[in-house]
């Protein structure tokens, strides 16, 4: 896999590893989906194949016809940890970093009216943007981070990760307990309200306000 790519270069070789998601983390996000926050934060996983840099494409695959963007906070692993305590996982991240949680919401939809698994809308190739990672030291509190979405210079996403419904501890902890987290996995924290279409053509801003920014376009995958 690809490595991550650290603002200022502070760490260079560190390959993508796992991705694990978060849905339903935020309320105003639930609400627009008409779902319930739950007792504890849902989890799947996207393909590390599924990651793209900044000025790269998404491309729209033809088992699909409706996607959606889902700007998310995403954390950095930088040690093994399994089973951590809350008060000291942040010590096993690396760093943070703005993602896009790309979804084909047609075949998401279909999935969960037969309650099959999301892989298949979540695992597209290109279905995973992401921007440079920047260093722990340098992001002093991760559960107050203002991050945003443009497309087409519209405001489309805007939130803190203050409005998350768990802390980035109690998220990294959780997930911990499920499963071996390792140098170079990637946690998308989930994403607040306003998700919506992209099309053909369209350009995708996405910032941690005052940290770093990522741009992609959406094209179609040739015939
Ligand atoms: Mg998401």
């Amino acid at each position: 896999m690809p490595n991550y790519t650290f603002k200022n270069g502070a760490i260079k070789d560190m390959p993508i590893g796992k991705i694990v998601c978060l849905a339903r983390t935020y309320k105003k996000h639930a609400q627009e989906m008409q779902s319930e926050i739950p007792k504890d934060p849902i989890v799947f996983l996207k393909p590390a194949t599924s990651v793209i840099f900044n000025k790269d494409s998404i491309i729209i695959p033809s088992e699909s016809s409706y996607l959606h963007h889902e700007v998310e906070f995403g954390i950095v692993i930088g040690k093994k940890c399994s089973r951590m305590a809350k008060k000291f996982v942040l010590d096993y991240v690396s760093g943070y970093l703005v993602g896009l949680d790309i979804t084909a919401r047609d075949i998401q939809a279909e999935a969960k009216k037969n309650g099959w698994p999301w892989t298949i809308s979540k695992g597209f190739d290109t279905f995973c943007p992401i921007s440079e990672v920047i260093s722990k030291d340098e992001i002093t509190d991760p559960n107050n981070v203002d991050f945003s979405l443009k497309v087409n210079d519209e405001i489309k996403q805007k939130s803190n990760t203050k409005m998350l419904v768990f802390t980035i501890e109690k998220l990294t902890e959780f997930i911990s307990h499920i499963m071996t987290l390792e140098k170079g996995d990637l946690i998308l924290t989930g994403t607040p309200e306003g998700v919506g279409p992209i099309k053909e053509g369209d350009i995708l801003k996405a910032e941690l306000k005052g940290y770093c920014n990522l741009q992609v376009n959406v094209i179609k995958r040739g015939k």
